[in-house]
């Protein structure tokens, strides 16, 4: 078996990872990068052709998987759906099969909806988790994993003799933090090989902060202020949907989202009983003329129309915003709501994403500090600690770790000895 990391050893993006065995090419994770060669955001350029991508270094020279035509042996393990896994994707040939679990095809079918509007794969195969099944000449198990992708998974791979466990992205603190419990509880044994991903490592070592901890400190300022309160939050970081939902519960307030929030979780519906949707009690939708239109686009009127009851006008939302949690983004939804609610009242603002988005932030910061108003921090990473790495390196007690989806590979030194360092587009056999 042959392994080359054609993107992701050095950096946090971009992740590609391929196996090759008897003329079979296994892809685990087809990302995008996060991060150009400038430093600065990456960009895809525009009106290039697949080959000048390649030249460019951008797409990994992987022999027929690109395009039409007749592909060669190949299969991608998708781990999850975050763009820094699957934003490469829309450049397989279609005839290759891409398995990957329930929940990652559902956001991958919201984003083809909304922008970035990534058109569909059409040859997706659902893994469930826990099953093993065949790929070509392998064996692959996928692992649930607790991530803030909802239904991300881990992969164990046999082939040829060896057993490879890859991590994607993973954490501890989230509301699935049972699963890597549980993983540590009970590892797969005999593992040769464990790719694993690293992105907190040169970050500073924090309390780690679980899910559940927000949830309690989100009651609490929702009971005690009475202003309205916007949360900054991704729409498919689910478990911070959830801590949202029941944090309006408890406190008694009204949860608005937007109808790109409610479409993801109608999708994802049959995940989960206790998943929050658009016509629960607590819960009302901000509509968007944009939102609705790349529904219609999309065909989804049907789910327009189920929820129509729920919609509420920016009239409304005047009168119960000190009574409401707004789930939002920091886009120009959140410019014109703050246009037209009443500028009598201060909103308290929270950050509950990555603090680095915030930085780059064009609207909600520029207006903070427009208006004197602070912007409070309220997130927990969708990646583990550096102690929860190494817990995980020692249950899994591989032959060789080798480090990837960090800035840092030289870090898992100290929290690892095995480790076998590769080079982007390196290929080594593993023996
Ligand atoms: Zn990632």
């Amino acid at each position: 078996m042959i392994l080359t990391i054609h993107r992701g050893t050095h950096e946090i993006g971009g992740s590609s990872v391929e196996l090759e065995l008897d003329g079979f090419h296994l892809l685990l994770d087809f990302g995008m990068p996060l991060v150009g060669n400038d430093g600065d955001d990456f960009v895809l350029p525009a009106g290039k052709s697949i080959e000048e991508f390649i030249s460019d270094g951008i797409l990994p020279n992987i022999h027929r998987i690109y395009g039409g035509g007749e592909p060669t042996e190949a299969a991608v393990l998708l781990s999850h759906a975050h763009t820094d896994h699957s934003g490469f994707l829309r450049f397989l040939n279609p005839a290759i099969p891409v398995y990957m679990t329930f929940g990652t095809e559902a956001l991958l079918k919201v984003s083809s909806i909304f922008p970035p509007k990534t058109p569909m794969l059409v040859n997706t195969r659902i893994v469930e988790v826990w099953k093993k099944i065949k790929v070509g000449p392998f064996e692959v198990t996928p692992y649930l994993v607790d991530h803030s992708a909802p239904d991300a998974v881990a992969f164990l791979i046999e082939g040829g003799g060896k057993r490879l466990f890859y991590t994607g992205d993973f954490r501890a603190t989230g509301r699935k933090k049972v699963v890597y419990e549980n993983l540590i509880k009970n590892p797969p044994g005999s593992i040769d090989y464990m790719i694993c991903e690293g992105t907190m490592l040169d970050r500073l070592e924090e309390q780690p902060v679980q899910e559940q901890d927000l949830e309690e400190q989100l009651v609490k300022i929702l009971r005690d202020s009475n202003q309205p309160v916007f949360l900054f939050a991704s729409g498919q970081n689910i478990d911070r949907l959830v801590t949202a939902f029941r944090s309006c519960k408890r406190s008694g307030r009204i949860l608005i989202i937007d109808l790109y929030t409610a479409y993801i979780l109608e999708k994802l519906k049959p995940l989960s009983d206790s998943l929050p949707q658009a016509d629960w009690e607590n819960i009302r939708i901000k509509y968007w003329k944009g939102h609705a239109d790349f529904l219609v686009e999309g065909n989804e009127n049907n789910f327009l129309y189920k929820i129509k009851a729920k919609r509420i006008s920016m009239d409304e939302l005047k009168v119960l915003s000190p009574n409401t949690l707004i789930l939002t983004r920091d886009n120009a939804t959140f410019m014109q709501l703050m246009k037209h609610l009443p500028h009598n009242i201060k909103p308290r603002l929270f950050w509950s994403m990555w603090n680095g988005y915030l930085q780059k932030s064009k609207h909600v910061k520029p207006y903070a500090e427009k208006y004197g108003l602070s912007i409070e921090h309220l997130h927990t990473s969708g990646h583990a600690t550096s102690a929860q790495i190494k817990l995980l390196i020692e249950a899994l007690n591989p032959g060789k770790v080798i480090p990837m989806h960090t800035f840092s590979p030289k870090e898992f030194e100290k929290i690892a000895d095995n480790l076998l360092y590769l080079k982007d587009g390196q290929s080594v056999e593993m023996k």
